[in-house]
């Protein structure tokens, strides 16, 4: 959805539903894309719609303006529009392929969390913690220049606390409740041995080299 405007589309799975069986079922992934994801596009849309002067507006401007939109659609935006947000970041970022971390982003991983394993453990204990619905993130802070890892509630997207997002982790009980129940940890742990590091490395060496536009 980078860069995209009204009217968004869903966009599709870059692997079988059942790819990342058994850390996560074709039938979560089923619903999770299917119905969920879909749900939060067409929400959108409904949204946009009658509101034409948003329509050629990018979901990532959207979300950076949140508090410059009408009061009548920013409610509407902020979860609909972070719902296709999010989604879009955390489903391009799972692979059925094991991967690590690799050149700029493992050399910023090791300066500022010691080692990739120390990483994907705080990154594990942020998500698992977060309370309720919401996500955990691995992002980049531009101001400080540097790799850190947050939470954020609900929909809520990491362009709110002005950080780029490199890696996703939906930690809505519609992610893994068909697969985990309770058991939120073993997801958080399972989900993270299919992130796409590959894309994730592809993600950061463009905010380094300045490709990423988003107007803070
Ligand atoms: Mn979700």
């Amino acid at each position: 959805m980078k860069n995209a405007h009204y009217p968004f589309e869903l966009p599709q799975l870059y692997f079988p539903e059942n790819a990342l069986e058994p850390a996560i079922s074709g039938q979560t992934i089923s619903f999770h894309h299917g119905k969920h994801f879909a749900k939060y596009v067409e929400n959108l849309n409904a949204i946009l719609a009658k509101f034409p002067e948003y329509q050629e507006t990018c979901l990532e401007q959207l979300m950076c303006q949140l508090d410059s939109l009408p009061q009548a659609i920013q409610i509407g935006v902020r979860n609909n529009g972070g719902g296709c947000l999010n989604h879009d970041i955390y489903f391009r970022g799972l692979s059925p392929k094991p991967s690590t971390p690799t050149g700029a982003l493992l050399d910023a991983i090791n300066q500022h969390f010691g080692s990739y394993e120390e990483m994907k453990q705080q990154l594990a204990n942020e998500s698992i913690g977060v309370f309720g619905s919401g996500w955990g993130w691995l992002c980049y802070d531009p101001k400080a220049a540097r790799l850190c890892i947050t939470g954020t509630a609900n929909q809520d997207t990491p362009y709110e606390k002005k950080l780029y997002p490199i890696v996703a982790v939906d930690v809505w009980e519609h992610a893994y409740y068909l697969d985990y129940q309770n058991r939120r940890p073993d997801y958080v742990g399972q989900m993270l041995a299919h992130v796409d590091w590959e894309h994730a490395c592809g993600i950061y060496r463009n905010i380094i080299d300045g490709g990423v536009d988003t107007p803070f």
